[in-house]
C-alpha cells in the first residue's frame, strides 16, 4: 500500500491561508491542544520559510496577532528562521498586560503533550520535543513558566537586530482591514527588561503589514447568565475534599474534554491527570494500549467508540472499572448534563463520539458504569432544579463561539467569517510534524 506523501510548503501554507497573506492558526479545528498549536506555528512558520526563499512570496513585515502558546511559538520560529533577513519585522500584538496569560498561574489544570492522542504510540512521552518552545508535562502553570522562559531565550538569541521585534501589550483598539493588510491599533509599545517587559506611553497608530498571522485562540468562554462558570484556566477548588463534612452537588454541561476533566474532578477520589491512567491500568496498561490501538474505532477516527466500551468491559476495562469503583468521592453528588447544541445530545452514547479525547471517553464510561453520576437532558433550568444544584456549582463547559471572536478582529467581519466557517467545515490544518528536520536553528547552537 503506498503511504500518503507529506504534503509540501506550498500546500501548508493554503491550509492556514485565509486571504492572501493573513493566515489563522490552529482556532477552527477540532481537538486542539498546546502541543498541536505549537506543531501547527512550527508547520506554518517552515512552509513561509520555503515559499520565501523560493522567492515565490516575500513574508516582509509579519504581524502575529495573540501572545498565547502559539502565537510565541510562531514568533520565536520565525525570529530564528529570518533573523539574518533584511526586510523582515515581527510585531506581536496581546490584548492582555502579559504574554501567555490563560496558562500562567493556572496550578489546578495539568498539561500533557500528547496524552489526547491515547493510545497511540509514544503518546506517554513527557516531553513535546519541539526544536522551538520545547516543555514537559506539567502543571499548566509550570508549563507556562518554561514556555515564557525558552521565548526570552529565542528573544535573546535571534532578535539582536534594530526593529526585529516589536511586542504591543495591554490592546485598547484593535482592528484589521483584510483588503489591505493594514492593521489600526490603540496599545503599548514594550521594552525588555530580562523575560519581562516595561510598557511605553499608549499610542495609536496603524500600518499596512505583508503578512498577518492569526494566533488568537477560541474567544471568551461561552457563559449564561445566572450561572457564574469559571473559565478553564483560573483556579478553583473542585478537586479538593470538602473539609466541612457536607455532601455537595455539582451539575456539569457539556461533554468536550474540559467537562469530562472536570467529571474526573468531582467523581474521582485522589484524582490526578498525570496518573490516573497508570493507576486505573497498572500492569496492563500496556496490553489495553495495544488492544485499543489496533481497533478500528482508535484516536483520530471520528466513530462513535461506546459500542467497542462496552464490548471491552468485561474483558480490557474490567479491573480498571473494579479499580475506579473503589475510589468514588464520597463527599460529591454529580449530575452531568447532556443536551448539546440544538438539543443534540438525546441518549448517553451520543457523546462518544469524536468530540472529546479517546482516554476521556473511556474514563466517562466506566464512571458511568460505576453510577459515579446522575444525567440529564433537560432544559439546563429544569436540570438544576430537579437534581437541586446551587447555581454557583453548575459549570457550564460549552466552549467558545470561535468564528464570531475572530470576525471581531476584522473591520469587515463577514466576508472573512465566511472563510472561517469553510476552514472549520474543512479541518485542514494538520497536525503532524510536517517541516523538514533541521529546519529551525537553535539558541544554544548560536
Ligand atoms: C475549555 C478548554 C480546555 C482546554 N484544555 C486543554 C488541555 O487540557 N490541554 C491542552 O493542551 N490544551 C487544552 N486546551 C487548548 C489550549 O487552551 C490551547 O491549545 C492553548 O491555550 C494554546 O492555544 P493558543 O495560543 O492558540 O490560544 P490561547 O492560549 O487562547 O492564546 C490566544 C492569545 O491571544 C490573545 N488575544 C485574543 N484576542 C486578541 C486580540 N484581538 N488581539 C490580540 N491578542 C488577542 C489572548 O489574550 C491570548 O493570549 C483547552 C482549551 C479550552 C478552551
Amino acid at each position: 500500500m503506498s503511504r500518503k506523501s507529506k504534503p509540501g510548503p506550498t500546500q501548508v501554507e493554503t491550509s492556514f491561508r485565509v486571504v492572501p497573506g493573513l493566515y489563522v492558526v490552529g482556532s477552527l479545528e477540532r481537538g486542539v491542544t498546546i502541543y498541536s498549536q505549537q506543531v501547527r506555528a512550527h508547520n506554518l512558520a517552515w512552509a513561509l520559510w520555503e515559499i520565501h526563499r523560493s522567492k515565490k512570496r516575500r513574508v516582509g513585515k509579519i504581524a502575529v496577532v495573540g501572545g498565547g502558546i502559539a502565537g510565541l511559538t510562531m514568533a520565536a520560529c520565525l525570529l530564528s528562521l529570518f533573523e539574518k533577513e533584511e526586510n523582515v519585522a515581527i510585531t506581536l500584538f496581546e490584548q492582555s498586560w502579559d504574554l501567555c496569560p490563560l496558562q500562567q498561574g493556572a496550578d489546578v489544570r495539568w498539561v500533557h503533550p500528547q496524552i489526547y492522542n491515547w493510545p497511540r504510540q509514544g503518546s506517554r512521552a513527557p516531553s513535546a520535543s519541539l526544536p522551538v518552545l520545547d516543555w514537559s508535562e506539567g502543571r499548566a502553570s509550570d508549563v507556562a513558566r518554561t514556555v515564557l522562559r525558552e521565548f526570552e531565550k529565542f528573544y535573546s538569541a535571534f532578535a539582536r537586530r534594530d526593529g526585529l521585534m516589536s511586542i504591543y501589550l495591554g490592546l485598547q483598539h484593535f482592528q484589521i482591514d483584510e483588503r489591505e493588510l493594514e492593521i489600526s491599533w490603540i496599545a503599548h509599545n514594550t521594552s525588555r527588561a530580562d523575560e519581562f517587559f516595561q510598557l511605553a506611553r499608549p499610542e495609536g497608530s496603524s500600518a499596512k503589514f505583508d503578512t498577518i498571522i492569526l494566533a488568537a485562540g477560541f474567544g471568551t468562554e461561552t457563559r449564561l447568565a445566572g450561572f457564574p462558570t469559571e473559565p478553564y484556566w483560573r483556579n478553583e477548588q473542585l478537586g479538593q475534599p470538602t473539609l466541612d463534612g457536607a455532601q455537595r452537588r455539582f451539575l456539569i454541561s457539556g461533554y468536550g474534554d474540559g467537562a469530562l476533566v472536570d467529571l474526573c474532578r468531582l467523581t474521582i477520589e485522589r484524582f490526578r491527570q498525570d496518573t490516573i491512567v497508570y493507576e486505573l491500568f497498572r500492569d496492563e496498561l500496556d496490553e489495553v494500549e495495544e488492544y485499543f490501538s489496533k481497533t478500528t474505532f482508535g484516536t483520530g477516527s471520528n466513530r462513535n467508540v461506546f459500542e467497542l466500551l462496552q464490548a471491552s468491559e468485561g474483558t480490557v476495562l474490567r479491573n480498571a472499572k473494579l479499580r475506579l469503583r473503589d475510589r468514588l468521592r464520597k463527599d460529591t453528588q454529580v449530575t452531568l448534563h447532556l443536551r448539546g447544541r440544538n438539543s443534540t445530545a438525546t441518549n448517553f452514547s451520543y457523546i462518544f463520539g469524536s468530540q472529546s479525547s479517546f482516554l476521556h471517553r473511556v474514563i466517562t464510561f466506566l464512571l458511568y458504569r460505576c453510577g459515579a453520576f446522575a444525567l440529564d437532558f433537560g432544559e439546563l433550568d429544569q436540570a438544576v432544579a430537579r437534581h437541586q444544584v446551587d447555581q454557583k456549582s453548575v459549570l457550564c463547559r460549552y466552549g467558545a463561539n470561535t468564528v464570531e471572536h475572530l470576525g471581531s478582529l476584522f473591520v469587515r467581519p463577514k466576508p472573512v467569517s465566511r472563510r472561517f466557517e469553510k476552514m472549520k467545515v474543512k479541518q485542514a490544518q494538520s497536525p503532524e510534524r510536517l517541516w523538514v528536520p533541521g529546519t529551525f536553528p537553535h539558541y544554544s547552537k548560536q
